[in-house]
């Protein structure tokens, strides 16, 4: 059995202004410590381009159509203050919706063991009917929703290690004791939620902040005390990971100092949990990481545990 890889060339055309972090070179960084002998027995794709339909499993048409008219022919267009549109941003967008979809059907269908899609803009941020953060649609929160409609899963685990908490993903499941959605984050720190007293209308919103400072020691603590005994308690049949590497010591956004291993620990971990109680099905999904080294071998590390290695 096999891990799945999928890109797409467009994550490339989404160009943010001089200085911007969320850049293509997050892109080049990532493909390129993939493109080592260690992987290559990782199966790889092109995403295919997402669709609307798929955007409206999460998203009102309203705010889809929004996101589409907004695109420019030329030039950038500000959607907020850190939320640029470049002409190639919506087939960017909309490949990185249909890239979490396609690692739920090759996934859930059995086709590979596991899978993550390594694509830019993130998507943790989107609400339903508002991007921001450099987000425009949940890539996350669709997959979840698309496992539930097409493949009938009836728990979804999404467990986000982003150091942004994932606003946008329990604002959309705030209400949904069918997705669990399980965060470490630094807190205080964009976007200002993610306390722990958020717990959503059924408790399956599952926040563990840590503070800046923190390191391996705190989060694998945040993991063992919060978010493994919930995860386990609440059974997915599949697990799915809002996959940022911005808690890492390098990253320049935020003050959180894990390692590389750290990745490789917390993604044995929820392989463990996806192999009690899913099958093995796991699908991540790259959010942030703006340190390039940080985040070239955060992946690495990442993949290689996907793979067994
Ligand atoms: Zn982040």
């Amino acid at each position: 059995m096999t891990t799945l890889l999928i890109s797409h060339p467009s994550s490339l055309r989404h160009v943010t202004p001089p200085g911007h972090p969320e850049r293509t070179d997050r892109i080049r960084a990532v493909e390129q410590a993939l493109e080592d002998e260690r992987f290559a027995l990782l199966q790889r794709v092109q995403a295919p381009e997402g669709t609307l339909a798929q955007v409206e499993l999460c998203h009102p048409a309203a705010h889809a159509q929004a996101i589409s008219e907004a695109s420019p022919q030329q030039g950038l267009v500000q959607i907020d203050a850190d939320t640029i549109m470049s002409p190639g941003t919506l087939a960017a967008v909309l490949h990185g919706v249909g890239g979490a979809v396609h690692a739920v059907d090759e996934v859930m269908s059995g086709r590979v063991s596991n899978a993550f899609s390594a694509m830019r803009p993130p998507g943790h941020h989107a609400e339903s009917d508002k991007a921001m953060g450099f987000c425009f649609f949940n890539n996350a929160a669709i997959a979840a929703r698309h496992a539930q409609k097409a493949h009938g899963a009836e728990r979804v685990a999404i467990v986000d290690w982003d150091v942004h908490h994932g606003n946008g993903t329990q604002e959309i499941f705030w209400g949904d004791a069918s997705v669990l959605y399980a965060s470490t984050h630094e807190m205080p720190l964009y976007p200002g939620t993610g306390a722990p007293s958020e717990r959503g209308e059924h408790g399956t919103i599952v926040n563990a902040p840590l503070r800046a400072g923190d390191g391996t020691d705190v989060f694998r603590d945040a993991f063992e005390s919060a978010i493994l005994p919930r995860l386990n308690d609440f059974r997915p049949d599949l697990v799915i990971i809002s996959a940022g590497f911005d808690a890492h010591w390098r990253d320049p956004l935020a003050n959180i100092n894990l390692k590389e291993t750290d990745f490789t620990w917390a993604t044995q971990k929820l392989m463990e949990i996806a192999d009690r109680h899913a099958g093995g099905r796991l699908v991540s999904i790259l959010e942030g990481g703006y340190d390039l080294e940080g985040l070239s071998k955060s992946t690495a590390a990442h993949v290689m545990a996907l793979m067994r290695g």
